[in-house]
């Protein structure tokens, strides 16, 4: 028994040990190459925490347009916890995962109550707020406070992988838990923030995910054992992933004279609250359309199929078909039954309203809605 525990202290500190050679090399690498983030130049803890939140969905380069947009519309954890839904929901329009902006609001509620509006400065505080785990916790303590907590999420966990050639399943929580220990050992005490951004930036910049990394100009590469066994693309090593569920819809594009139709999603579940344009199950044929619209007292003008669309959720993907339906008057439809939660707005209403996901965003194009451009004048001029 003794010699098993033995043997397993061994391993942890041979696993600490090899991560404790990456800081230095690293941190050279970062000063010289580090790019120039918004939200870089002046880390404070909300800026670092909104710009964290939204950089675990989407690339850097995306995030910049939504992240000024968002400081700009609220500026600190007052604002925000202030926020109206609507607001927040088109701030984030078209970076999905809205729980995650309701969670940003919810945690800025917790901290105006209870930490007069400000972040704590305490790893263990910012971890018990909503929608705060780990990764962010840590991102927020080092790179705002300098508090010494590593930031430990896919990037970092396929970097340490391959510098170390390490067998351990990464889809694994106990094996997350057990790299964020070994790496809280391994980091400098004194550059804690820019250590957590170096891991994240060469997972972003050259160690990346798909395809053969840029060893190259990797500084790690003296030391990466994947790369010394010509194995790079062998690392990490992660449990396969269940077939996402396919669901077939057609989505219906309804314009009169001056309006669309569009229809609010349930409150609760998938893109909860957004607004959509009025959808069938399945993929329907234009009699169908047809015969669904005048069945429920609409009458069509024209209808003009618009083409396939797919989006991919994380455990779902929407196979989409659409048309474009030009009635008489919205208004004729039978509200009592089918339509009776859709709403007719002006396109250039959803420029500052009515968050629409970008899984429609094919068919949100189709008609210039999110640019607010007049449709009904330039139909006119064609
Ligand atoms: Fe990744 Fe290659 Fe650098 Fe190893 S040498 S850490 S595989 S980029």
């Amino acid at each position: 028994m003794g010699n098993k525990r033995d043997l397993e202290n061994l391993k942890e500190e041979l696993s600490v040990t090899a991560l404790k050679s990456i800081p230095k090399p690293l941190l050279t690498w970062y000063d010289e190459k580090r790019r120039i983030l918004p939200w870089r130049e002046e880390p404070t803890p909300y800026r670092v925490w909104v710009s964290e939140i939204m950089l675990q969905q989407t690339r850097v380069e995306a995030v910049k347009p939504y992240y000024e947009r968002f400081m700009k519309t609220l500026p600190d954890v007052p604002a925000l916890a202030q926020a109206q839904e609507e607001v927040l929901l088109k701030l984030w329009e078209g970076l999905g995962y809205y729980n995650r902006v309701r969670n940003l609001q919810k945690a800025a509620k917790v901290l105006c109550e209870t930490y007069g509006g400000k972040m704590p400065a305490d790893y263990d505080a910012l971890l018990s707020l909503p929608g705060i785990g780990s990764y962010t916790a840590g991102a927020i303590a080092s790179i705002a406070f300098g508090i010494p907590k590593p930031a430990v999420d896919g990037n970092v966990l396929r970097v340490l992988a391959r510098v170390r050639a390490d067998e351990r399943c990464i889809s694994e929580e106990k094996v997350k838990l057990a790299v964020s220990a070994e790496l809280e050992q391994a980091m400098p005490k004194n550059r804690p923030g820019d250590f957590n951004q170096a891991m994240m930036e060469i997972g972003a910049l050259t160690c990346t995910p798909n395809g053969a990394p840029h060893c190259d100009e990797c500084p790690l590469q003296s030391l990466c054992k994947a790369h010394a066994l010509g194995k790079e693309t062998d690392y990490p090593v992660k449990a396969a992933k269940k077939a996402r569920q396919i669901e077939d819809k057609t989505v219906l594009i309804l314009r009169d004279e001056g309006r669309i139709a569009l229809r609010k999603r349930p409150a609760k579940g998938l893109l909860a609250s957004m607004y959509e344009f009025p959808c069938l199950p399945g993929k329907v044929s234009s009699d169908e359309v047809l015969r669904f619209l005048s069945e429920n007292g609409l009458k069509v003008l024209r209808i003009q199929p618009l083409g396939e669309a797919k989006h991919i959720f994380t455990h779902k993907e929407w196979h989409m078909q659409g048309y474009l339906i030009r009635v008489d008057e919205l208004d004729r439809g039978d509200r009592s039954t089918s339509l009776r939660d859709w709403i007719y707005i002006e396109p250039a209403e959803t420029r500052e309203r009515y968050p629409i996901p970008s899984a429609y965003e094919f068919y949100a194009k189709e008609l210039s809605m999110l640019r607010g451009r007049n449709i009904f004048l330039e139909d006119e001029q064609k």
